[in-house]
């Protein structure tokens, strides 16, 4: 019989691995906390209208990648797998009440999220996701504020060669002016597109501008830009964030392109882009204002800002850049025994030591007591102590300082370290 074999895009992630992610957890979590983001944790899965409206229905995600789940029992309602967060957190903020809390409510997150996606480098259908959301400030201060914590992550977690791109994509009042140009310029290269974006020309234009294809991308650099079609609000907003981002000695280019592929963001949207990751995965932090959802998912008139992180790519990105986290769990002490009985009594050593709150191990495989010391070496136990019927007789044993090689007479039974 064949071995059964995980689910095509998606991973484990093994002991050795799991420490750069609790690093990468530990540093997001501690920076967070600095700029008073609390963590918030909600469901897996949610009803299925949460995404469509809330991510939006014309998108990538919900059309095509997005798991939709049939339980029994759910009568009419249908369920899907979470692509992302911000709608989760949108419905939970509502739901719970928190939308009438003092504000700014600033709260993070970190989950995983499915999307039915073509697997490759960077790429999963099971990822991971960080992130940050900031509702009920409406100052362009807020979004330099989230912007100044993503890099701060970045820089905290030492990854290299990574660049802040931002742009505007205006609000309901400047944006359909801007869609008839996009319109018309993309109607006159509607031949050269790619069927999707034949499909995004008719309904979401601005969509196009997110498009990965070559020939897409191409016609996209001429198209018109945002940024030269915005309201006064809108433009006012820009312009003071980026002067709280030069005043913050923030690294940012205007890039007309960044448009985000989900539906709802207004003003400002972001992308932090690491290229050392590969060409197509390149893109580490993705977010922007979304001023629309709150009410959209029947909450009050209330705007949010947060970005998302995909874990799996910051930790490529950190590999690439050379960090190393190193295991810091180590032994304290390891008691090498010679004979059942001493075997025994290293048992309860060690189990003396746990109970003091310290990491000690002897030998559970039967190794020979040469096979024991190599052990020891491996896992790097910064102590030894070796158990033989001697040491049984007299109560006394020597205690070995691996890194100095220093030996110390101790009592079996009594001694700690
Ligand atoms: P992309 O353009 O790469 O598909 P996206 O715009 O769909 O990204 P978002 O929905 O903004 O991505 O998600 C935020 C971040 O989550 C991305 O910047 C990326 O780092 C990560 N991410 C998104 N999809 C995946 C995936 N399938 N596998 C791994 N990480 C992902
Ligand atoms: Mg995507």
């Amino acid at each position: 019989m064949n071995n059964i074999k995980r689910p095509r895009g998606t991973m484990d992630i093994l002991p050795e691995k799991v420490r750069i992610w609790q690093h990468v957890e530990k540093v997001t979590a501690a920076v967070s906390e600095k700029y008073g983001f609390s963590e918030i944790r909600f469901p897996t899965f949610e009803n299925l209208d949460l995404f469509q409206r809330g991510v939006g229905d014309t998108t990538d995600v919900v059309q095509k990648e997005m798991y939709t789940l049939e339980t029994k029992g759910s009568g009419e309602s249908r369920y899907a797998l979470r692509p992302e967060g911000t709608a989760c957190i949108v419905r939970s903020i509502i739901e719970n009440g928190l939308c009438h809390d003092a504000m700014p409510q600033k709260l993070r997150y970190n989950i995983n999220c499915f999307r039915y996606e073509k697997p490759q480098a960077g790429r999963y259908r099971e990822f991971f996701q960080y992130g940050v959301e900031m509702f009920g400030a409406d100052s362009p201060l807020a979004d330099a504020s989230v912007l100044s914590l993503a890099n701060e992550v970045i820089g905290a977690l030492g990854i290299k060669g990574v660049t802040l791109h931002i742009n505007s994509i205006g609000c309901p009042d400047c944006r359909p002016a801007y869609h008839s140009a996009l319109k018309e310029y993309f109607t006159a290269h509607k031949d050269e597109l790619c069927d999707t974006c034949r499909e995004r020309l008719e309904k979401n234009p601005l969509r196009i501008l997110d498009c990965k294809s070559p020939i897409c991308s191409a016609i996209a650099d001429g198209a018109p830009k945002t940024v030269d079609h915005l309201c006064e609000d809108c433009a006012s907003h820009m312009d003071t964030l980026k002067q709280a981002l030069n005043g913050l000695g923030v690294v940012y280019t205007v890039d007309p392109r960044i448009v985000r592929g989900l539906d709802y963001y207004t003003k400002t949207v972001f992308e932090f882009i690491c290229p050392i990751t590969g060409a197509a995965q390149s893109t580490i932090c993705g977010g922007g204002r979304y001023d629309g959802l709150v009410k959209e998912l029947g909450g009050p008139a209330l705007s949010g800002i947060g970005f998302a992180m995909g874990i799996n790519r910051l930790i490529d990105a950190m590999e690439k850049s050379g960090v190393v986290i190193e295991d810091d769990n180590k032994p304290l002490l390891y008691i090498a025994s010679m004979g059942a009985a001493a075997s025994m009594r290293a048992f309860s050593v060690a189990a003396r030591f746990r109970a003091a709150g310290k990491y000690a191990e002897s030998d559970l495989v039967g190794r020979s007591l040469k096979a024991q010391m190599k052990y020891a070496d491996k896992i790097g136990a910064q102590y030894t102590l070796i158990l033989g019927d001697n040491e049984l007789e007299t109560g006394c044993a020597q205690l070995k300082n691996m890194a100095t090689g220093e030996q110390t007479a101790v009592e079996i039974d009594t001694f700690l370290i």
